[in-house]
């Protein structure tokens, strides 16, 4: 399948640049990125590079969305005991590639178009691990509270509170903080419930707005 070496290529790419945890490189190997982006770009759905969906949203890069997960498992023995909340489905793409790795995915998305867009583009994939919800994610989602990690996929000016509560002891908050430039931060609960944060690499994400619609 031609698809698949050009998959294979671009997991090399992503390796290259610095994604080791090979549970996150056989996910992202797994997933067809094609099946997610419009059929009049799909001819550069293997490029490491963000791609436009719809309502001026974006498919992240694939070297982005294997380094947010890998800094949310990053020490993990077991993903597939772990909950996770993903703040922002888009196409449903990271989602993918997270239900992959770890044990119950949910994805909260504010934009019903999009919301159903990766209801459709993940319906082949089967993947009964993913829950979709349509929803305002700066509240996060306490009727699955806690998650053993959040990541998000757009940017505030801080971390919504609503994150911090809703993190399990062990857990990971893995998001891009920022206005004018952004960064990745993760935020590290331990098991006394202690915080740690640390600043990762500058990125850019679309922002994160308040509001289903
Ligand atoms: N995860 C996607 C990237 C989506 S882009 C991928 O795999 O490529 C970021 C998404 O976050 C957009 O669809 C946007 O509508 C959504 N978003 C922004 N603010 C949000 C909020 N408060 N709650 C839920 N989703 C939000």
């Amino acid at each position: 399948m031609v698809s698949e070496r050009v998959r294979e290529r671009m997991v090399e790419r992503v390796r290259e640049q610095g994604v080791r945890d090979q549970r996150v490189l056989d996910a992202m190997a797994r997933v067809p990125r094609h099946v997610f982006v419009d059929a009049a770009i799909s001819s550069r759905a293997y490029e490491d590079t963000a791609l436009p969906i719809s309502h001026g949203q974006t498919i992240s890069q694939p070297y982005i969305v294997a380094r947010t997960i890998e800094l949310a498992v990053a020490g993990v023995q077991d993903p597939q005991s772990m909950k996770v909340l993903e703040v922002g489905t888009g196409c449903g793409y990271a989602a993918a590639v997270l239900a992959h790795v770890v044990g119950q995915v949910y994805s909260i998305e504010r934009l019903r178009a999009l919301h159903d867009l990766a209801r459709a583009n993940l319906r082949s994939l089967r993947l009964s691990n993913l829950h979709l919800v349509l929803g305002d994610g700066l509240l996060g989602l306490p009727a699955q509270a806690p998650f053993d990690a959040i990541l998000a996929a757009a940017a505030g000016a801080e971390m919504p509170p609503a994150w911090l509560e809703q993190l399990a002891p062990g857990g990971a908050i893995v998001a891009p903080v920022g206005v004018e430039t952004q960064h990745l931060v993760v935020v590290r609960r331990d098991a006394t419930g202690r915080m740690m944060r640390k600043v990762e690499e500058e990125v850019r994400f679309v922002p994160l707005r308040s509001g289903v619609q």
